[in-house]
């Protein structure tokens, strides 16, 4: 810690979770810090940086326009309010209220995921009420068909690991379905790593997080159709003014944006993926865990180490020795998702190699003391 560290009584933070808000999201890059610090100290025409950012936009994702909001759960809240309103000021200040208009947005169950908030809440924070389909494991295209009537304003689709990742409808069928009734679809990206995959196969817009897997500042990303990134950029008059974001974070988004289009990002995932293997390699060996390399179920491309943890060798289960590493000094944070069911994850993405090491070293520990414990030595 340096001299001029300006919170000296936090406790230090080791994160292998991934990108997790709690931890304070991803660590920002050289290129997002020096592109806010720029622009902090200067006055600057607002509009003139939207527009700026809105071909940012459009170019890293093929988009035809783009706006920065807040974060990806603003996004949400943001684009459904634009599903309402369209460009309509006297609906744009009316909101949360929404009488007269069209409030439902319909969602597959499935999809419906807590990711730190609840997706269903940020819809209706903008004042519609969502609708929701199917089962937590299936649904299926007449079930949406069903859904959307006279007051479906959008429907949304989430790409994350934490909804249900099978059985649920695909993303083509789903904007097929929408597009012949003429309803938008939003699609919840945030944390996924395909910038252009999303509108290409039929979204309208799509919404991402800029300090997740692009280290940005925290800001969120609305990408699509240009009439509707418009409602999205008008809302600012509206809800949107509760959730705004500020110059730092759109000028920061800027500069990741390009700073991604221009990254040896196979170089990246390359070490990226060398750091867990190493991990696993470091574990392999102590009795009672199970070690294993894991795609991101989500085709992110980020390989994670599952430590799967046999209580009756070890002594401990997954959820007591992830809670134990956080307990230490530094606090070690891993992806604890899958506790219940008895495993943990190693994300190598937001630490050095040496913090790695340390982890590794951590979870060694803990077993071993934990081992004498059940079980004394001799
Ligand atoms: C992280 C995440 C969000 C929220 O993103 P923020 O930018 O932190 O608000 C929303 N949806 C999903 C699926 C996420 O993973």
């Amino acid at each position: 810690m340096t001299t001029n560290e300006p919170l000296p009584d936090l406790k230090p933070v080791i994160n292998a979770a991934g990108t997790m808000t709690a931890l304070g999201a991803a660590a920002a890059n050289r290129e997002a810090i020096e592109a806010a610090a720029a622009i902090l100290t200067r006055a600057v025409d607002m509009s003139e940086l939207h527009g700026a950012a809105s071909l940012a936009i459009a170019q890293a994702t093929g988009a035809e326009a783009g706006c920065v909001t807040a974060c990806a759960a603003a996004g949400i809240s943001v684009a459904v309010a634009a599903a309402m309103t369209g460009d309509d000021l006297a609906r744009i200040e009316r909101l949360p209220d929404t009488g007269g208009l069209k409030n439902e947005v319909v969602l597959q169950k499935g999809h419906n995921c807590h990711f730190s908030g609840e997706i269903a809440q940020m819809v209706r924070l903008a004042g519609a009420s969502v609708v929701e389909i199917g089962a937590v494991n299936r649904a299926r295209g007449y079930q949406l068909e069903g859904a959307l009537g006279e007051r479906t304003a959008a429907a949304l689709y989430v790409v994350s690991h934490q909804t249900s990742q099978a059985g649920m409808i695909g993303l083509e069928e789903f904007c097929a379905i929408c597009q012949a009734r003429g309803v938008p679809v939003l699609v919840d990206a945030a944390a996924e790593y395909d910038l252009q995959g999303f509108l290409a196969r039929g979204a309208d817009l799509a919404i991402y997080s800029a300090h997740k897997f692009l280290g940005g500042l925290t800001a969120g990303i609305i990408a699509g159709r240009e009439d509707l990134v418009r409602a999205c950029t008008l809302q600012e008059c509206g809800i949107g003014r509760a959730m705004k974001v500020g110059k730092e974070g759109i000028a920061s988004t800027i500069a990741v944006l390009r700073r991604w289009q221009a990254l040896d990002k196979e170089a990246l995932w390359r070490r990226e993926t060398a750091r867990a293997a190493r991990a696993a390699g470091k574990l392999q060996d102590i009795a009672g865990l199970a070690v294993s390399l894991e795609a991101d179920p989500t085709g992110n491309p980020v390989t994670r180490v599952r430590i799967e943890v046999d209580a009756a060798h070890t002594g401990i289960d997954a959820g007591a020795l992830s809670l134990g590493l956080a307990a230490g000094n530094p606090a070690v944070h891993v992806r604890a998702h899958d506790s219940d069911p008895g495993s943990i994850l190693l994300d190598p993405c937001n630490l050095s190699d040496a913090d790695m090491d340390h982890v590794c070293r951590c979870i060694a520990e803990s077993v071993a003391a934990s081992r004498s414990g059940i079980a004394p030595a001799g």
